[in-house]
């Protein structure tokens, strides 16, 4: 039995009013609300080393605060992986203006994304790509014009 909403922790099929559908979009609000299972579609075709979450982090705010929003990651994290360990991080990349993060689960990514808007507002948008099966997170912050 799965609540209503639900959102697939590896392809982001969406549960509700008892049925599983990919493609359905959720806004920020019923994203944070939704309970994260994986479907029986993923359960069943289990593949160990995709990647599932993509988390893309900009904005001028990070690149002045990089260390202390990349331990806030690793925290969040840390604590994912210790009540379920498959969710981890796989990747981390930053290239002087981005940070990409890739994660084993979407669940994780979003977590990540939404810790980070609690802790430093800034902006948050969800996206699922069809083509591999992953959720696309950003969170982006700009200094306030003249500190940047
Ligand atoms: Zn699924």
């Amino acid at each position: 039995v799965y609540r209503d909403p639900t959102v697939c922790d590896r392809c982001g099929a969406v549960y509700t009013n008892k049925t599983w559908r990919r493609g359905r979009t959720l806004s920020s609000e019923m994203l944070d609300r939704a309970a994260w299972a994986t479907c029986p579609g993923c359960l069943q075709a289990r593949s160990a080393d995709e990647h599932y979450g993509r988390i893309v982090i900009r904005g001028s705010f990070v690149k002045e605060n990089l260390r202390t929003i990349q331990q806030r990651i690793h925290n969040v994290a840390r604590r994912a992986e210790f009540t379920q360990p498959q969710r981890k991080i796989v990747s981390e990349d930053w290239d002087g203006k981005t940070l990409e993060v890739l994660t084993t689960s979407q669940k994780l990514a979003h977590r990540i994304v939404h810790e980070l808007k609690k802790l430093f507002r800034g902006k948050t948008h969800y996206a699922w790509s069809d083509s591999d099966n992953s959720l696309y997170a950003t969170w982006e912050r700009d200094l306030p014009k003249g500190l940047a």
